[in-house]
Order: structure tokens, then sequence, then C-alpha cells
């Protein structure tokens, strides 16, 4: 029997790649749980309206509040059509943790949301006593020590294929048997070249990516490597492993999620084709298996699966992701807090590519830079990202190009 009878399921960010495709998943497989609430930043009201028709929540959160009209009328209208009562409708960030946290032992919630903002619905949904399947790594890279904390052992399971490999490789593994993490890296669509041919990449160029399709912010951070960035803090926090026990590796190929090497010098790896679905499907129903979930390798045909080092210089990202987490405090906070307006600022022409880190690593660097300490909570955290999107506005306000002083 693949899942608990009466298990039920919040999904947050419904409407983006993860959130869609774990509605996909949900619907092959509707003995995993039932849906019970989505939540959505309110862009795309008629895909809202379809999902509720479709798979029939009974809560409905529309972060953004100046949308909730349009999703509203557009899912009114879906659910005249489909004959059902409709969702109950609610707005705001409050309503979206409140959401995140209706649940409680033996229910899921997935955080698909992008950005910082997830935060805060982490942190309910863990208070809740629910299974919290995260795909939101910036909650992790923000707020990780207060989100480990709020973690009970096995309550979060990571949805980032990476970590999901490194997950299933730990199953039997006690955490003093392990030597290294072994990230892999995809390496984005500008893997091989120098930083001055990367200098008038466009945002169409960076949204290329070679092997994944995802959201938009994933995507550019890909091409930075930004997201391997976060990634490595990602993993620190979800395996308790100082940054210099995770590697990192380009693997074009993305058929090799990541590996654990053990101390007696064994390397084991989660493979499978790229396909999302798989880590969803894992987190969802784990520690049961989704029989046909995604396609399986097909070693009848040759293949090549190759490994390089990252080009550091040309991508400093990661680089600046490990003194971070060393640091500790707030700096996580502040780096991913500069990235996401620096992100903004590439797609709005204001900002160029190579100008996203060089805007991370100014804004780090700044004398003025707030620290938050442990102590300080969720409050002092908050402020100190807040400190960090006004230092890269201030950053920001000059020609396309220019991100430094
Ligand atoms: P996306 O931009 O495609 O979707 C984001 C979703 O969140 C949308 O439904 C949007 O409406 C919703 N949303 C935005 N703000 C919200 C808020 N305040 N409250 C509620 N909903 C809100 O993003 P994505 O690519 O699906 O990525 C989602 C998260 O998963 C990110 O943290 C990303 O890093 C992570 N992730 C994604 C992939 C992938 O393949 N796409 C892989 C690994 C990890
Ligand atoms: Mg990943």
């Amino acid at each position: 029997m693949i899942g608990t009878p009466g298990r039920r399921l919040v999904l947050l960010g419904s409407t983006g790649s993860i959130g869609t495709q774990a509605l996909d998943v949900l619907t092959r497989y509707p003995e995993v749980a039932q849906l019970h609430g989505l939540a959505v930043g309110g862009s795309r009201p008629e895909l809202v309206a379809e999902q509720v028709a479709a798979h029939r929540p009974a809560h409905l959160v529309v972060s953004d509040p100046d949308r909730a009209e349009a999703v509203e009328s557009a899912v009114g209208a879906a659910s005249r059509d489909a004959g059902i009562a409709g969702p109950r409708i609610a707005a705001g960030a409050d309503a979206v943790a409140e959401l995140a946290g209706s649940l409680g032992g033996g229910d899921v919630v997935l955080n698909a949301i992008t950005g910082s903002v997830g935060l805060l619905p982490t942190l309910a949904a863990l208070a809740s006593g629910a299974r919290l399947a995260l795909a939101n790594k910036e909650s992790l890279v923000v707020g990780g020590h207060l989100v480990i904390d709020a973690a009970a052992p096995g309550q979060m399971l990571p949805v980032d294929s990476e970590h999901t490999a490194i997950a299933q490789a730990l199953a039997g593994v006690r955490h003093d048997q392990i030597d290294h993490l072994v990230v892999t890296a995809s390496g984005g669509p500008f893997r091989g070249r120098t930083r001055d041919e990367l200098a008038a990449v466009t945002p169409d160029q960076a949204l290329a990516h070679p092997t994944w399709s995802m959201g938009r912010v994933i995507t550019t951070n890909s091409a930075t490597l930004v997201n391997k960035a976060l990634e490595v803090i990602e993993a620190c926090f979800q395996f308790d492993l100082p940054e210099d026990r995770v590697q990192v590796v380009v693997h074009p190929q993305s058929i090799v999620h990541s590996m654990v090497t053990l101390v007696d010098g064994s390397t084991l790896a989660q493979a499978s084709p790229p396909d999302m679905r798989h880590a969803i499907g894992w987190a969802l129903a784990h520690p049961e298996k989704l029989p046909g979930l995604a396609a399986a390798l097909d070693f009848s045909r040759t293949q090549e699966w190759t490994f390089e080092p990252v080009d550091e210089e040309t991508f400093p990202a990661i680089g600046l992701a490990r003194a971070a987490h060393r640091e500790g405090g707030g700096a996580m906070a502040v780096l991913n807090a500069a990235n996401e307006e620096a992100v903004d600022a590439f797609f709005e022409g204001r900002v160029s590519f190579l100008g996203i880190t060089d805007l991370i690593r100014d804004v780090l660097a700044d004398p003025s830079r707030p620290r938050a300490e442990k102590a300080a909570g969720v409050d002092g955290l908050l402020a100190v990202e807040a400190w960090a999107r006004t230092a890269a506005r201030a950053r920001l306000t000059g020609p396309a190009g220019d991100a430094r002083e």
C-alpha cells in the first residue's frame, strides 16, 4: 500500500515548475495523498482554475493580494462549470504561512515557492508536525539554523535532485561513516566559456538550460552557478556537514544526481535520467517507491558520463557561498537576497550577467553589513535580509553592466 490512508497534501507554489509536476505525480498516484490546499503567487489565474477543477482542494491562498480578485473570478467560473463548491479562498503572505501550518502529523506540505519568502511557510509547516517536502532551498540558505532546529528527525525531506540523491545514497549509512558529499552540477548553458565570453550574455541565453526545464530564477541561478552555491549551503544544513566536506563536480549529462564518499573510500551514487518528478515522488511517498514514476536509465545503449572540476574563476558563486557558510549568522541571507535582487535587475536590463555575482560579492563585502546572531531569530534574519536588499538596490541604479561602486 503506497501512502497513508487519509494523508493530506498542501502544495505551496502549485503553478510553478515543481508545483505542476507535483500535481502530475498526484494525478498518476492519487493514493499518495489527497490535495487539501494550494498556494500560488497569483500570476496565472487560468492555470489555478484548471488545477482547482481537476484536484478540488478545500483551500486556496493567493499570496499577492492585488492578484486575488482575478484568481477568485477564474476559480469561481471553473468551479461552477465543474459543478463543485470551490475552495475557500484567502490572500496574503500570512495566509500562505497559515495554510502551510494547517496540517499535522501524517500529512505532507510541499514547499515549492521560489525565494526567501518561502522561509516563514517552511517554519510554519515544521511547527505543525507535518512532513515537509522542501523544494524551496532558499528557506535553508536564509534560515538554516532555525529550520534545522525546528525540524524533528526525518520530518524534512529534500526535493532537489542533488539532495534527494544524497538522502537516498545515505540510507543505511551512519553520519560518522561519511567522508564527504559530491554534489554534481550540469555546468549550465555557459560551461566552458571564459569571463570575457560571458560579458554580453542576455536573459534568453541564460534561460536556455541544457538538461533541466525549471522556473526563471533557478534557471538563471543555474547559469551563474548561484544555484550550486545555494545547494552547497543546503547540503551543509540537510546533512549536518561543514562546507569543506561538500565537493562540487561538473557532470554535464545530469544523470548522476550526486554522490557520497564514505570513510572506507567507497562512493555511492544515485543515477536516473533528469526528471524532477523522481525527486518529488520520492519525497511525497517516502519510504515507499512509486512504480513507473519516471523513466529508468537504458544501459543497452552506449552512453558516456563525464566529470570535470568547476571553473571557479569564471563562476565565483560557490566560493562566495562557502565563505558565507563559514561565517554563519546572516551572511547566507545576505548572499541570497543580493542574488534575488540581481536576478530581477538582470531581466530588466539593469545589470549584466557577470554583474550578478559581482553584486553578491560587493554586498557581502560591505563594511556596514549587519550581522545576525543565531539568537536574533527570524526577525533578526529578516532585518539583515531587508538591509541586503536595500544595499543591493542602491548599487543597481547605475547603467547595465556596472554593479560595482
Ligand atoms: P517557479 O517560479 O516555476 O514557481 C514558483 C511558484 O511559487 C509559482 O506557483 C508561484 O505562483 C508561487 N509563489 C511565488 N511567490 C509565492 C508566495 N509568496 N506564496 C505562495 N506561492 C508563491 O519556481 P520552480 O522552478 O518551481 O522552483 C520552486 C522552488 O523549487 C525554488 O526554490 C527552486 O530553487 C526549487 N527547485 C526547483 C527545481 C526545478 O526543477 N524547477 C529543482 C530543484 C529545486
Ligand atoms: Mg538541484
